[in-house]
């Protein structure tokens, strides 16, 4: 199958490569320029599960593809939310009308950004637990395993998102067909959403931040935001699960004492954050629904103050 990687950053790069090497007809997309000369130089580089390994998967630069001839069969787009918008606009001359494309991003709403460029019967969403940690230019961390879950948003389409979780499967991806993907997506969301934003404010891993008096009633306040928007989007979730979901990331035995990515983005990378796209966008869709989001238009501001403070780009 041809496959495009649109943001080949640490997940993406997982992908590509595991693509790859199930013999998948493969190229990436990205916007860092370092990155791609050194993909192109001397291959993508990874740390996978300990082991060295090289792929050589020809890399482009999304502004610069007028002169790439590759007819896509399947677009993965694995951008950090704010670029998803850019790279679709980039990606115009490599989407047929046949081309499936699959949204891996964390956060919730890219479906409105997607369909803009993309017919409704060819978007698959989708919600992925595999990890990924980007080194510097060329070279990624892989470790653990994960799976991914996808579903077709268009009608009588399964066979299309069977098709393409096969194909990720043949890559060692574990990749299912689900049928009630925006659970799966505003889960997750609830977790990103809590842990992301407070404990980058906070400057603190999650089982310091869970150890306070204060966490349970902070958290159950953006849990239950969260989970009103879910509702007017007819997405029901248990709100006890969600907690306790969220509470499994305060564990110092497993990954309490991880920072979340959005700390390694922006307190140590300078990065910015994808914030708008997590409660960011449960604000704005809370004020289409007439529903208040407090908690999460106060972390949005916290995040976006901390962006301006340390001159995050
Ligand atoms: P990433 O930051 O590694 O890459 C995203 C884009 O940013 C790529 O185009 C990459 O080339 C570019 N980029 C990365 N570092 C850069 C730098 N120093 N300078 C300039 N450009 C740079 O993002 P990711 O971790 O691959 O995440 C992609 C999407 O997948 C996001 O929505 C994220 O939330 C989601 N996600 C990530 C993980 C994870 O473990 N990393 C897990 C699940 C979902």
């Amino acid at each position: 199958m041809n496959i495009v990687i649109a943001g080949a950053g640490a997940m993406g790069s997982r992908f590509g490569i595991m693509l790859k090497q199930a013999g998948e007809n493969v190229i990436l997309v990205d916007g860092w320029q370092q990155h791609i000369d050194e993909i192109n130089q001397n291959g993508l580089k990874a740390n996978f599960n300990g082991k060295d390994v090289t792929e050589f998967i020809p890399a482009y630069n999304q502004n610069d593809l007028s002169d790439v001839d590759f007819s896509a069969d399947l677009v993965i787009l694995f951008t950090k939310a704010m670029q998803l918008d850019n790279m679709l606009q980039s990606l115009d001359n490599m989407l047929g009308k046949d081309t499936i494309v699959l949204c891996l991003l964390n956060g919730i709403g890219h479906e409105d950004v997607i369909k803009k460029y993309v017919d409704y019967d060819n978007i698959l969403l989708g919600n992925t637990m595999w990890t990924a940690g980007m080194e510097g230019p060329g070279k990624v961390t892989l470790f653990g395993n994960g799976s991914v879950d996808l579903q077709n948003l268009g009608e009588g389409k399964e066979d299309v998102a069977q098709k393409v979780a096969d194909v990720l499967t043949n890559a060692d991806l574990n990749a299912r067909v689900s049928s009630d993907i925006l659970t799966s997506i505003y889960r997750k969301a609830c977790v990103n959403g809590t842990m992301n934003g407070l404990c980058t404010i906070l400057d603190s891993n999650m089982a310091d931040f869970g150890d306070t008096s204060v966490a349970n009633p902070i958290v159950q306040k953006i849990v239950s935001e969260f989970l009103a928007v879910a509702r007017a989007e007819n997405v029901f979730l248990d709100e006890e699960a969600v907690i306790e979901q969220i509470n499994g990331c305060f564990n110092r035995e497993t990954i309490g004492l991880h920072h979340p990515s959005m700390y390694q983005d922006l307190i140590i990378n300078n990065r910015l954050t994808e914030i708008d796209y997590i409660n960011g966008a449960i604000v704005r869709k809370g004020k289409e629904y007439g529903i208040p989001t407090p908690y999460c238009e106060f972390l949005t501001q916290l995040i976006h103050s901390k962006e301006e403070i340390v001159e995050a780009k």
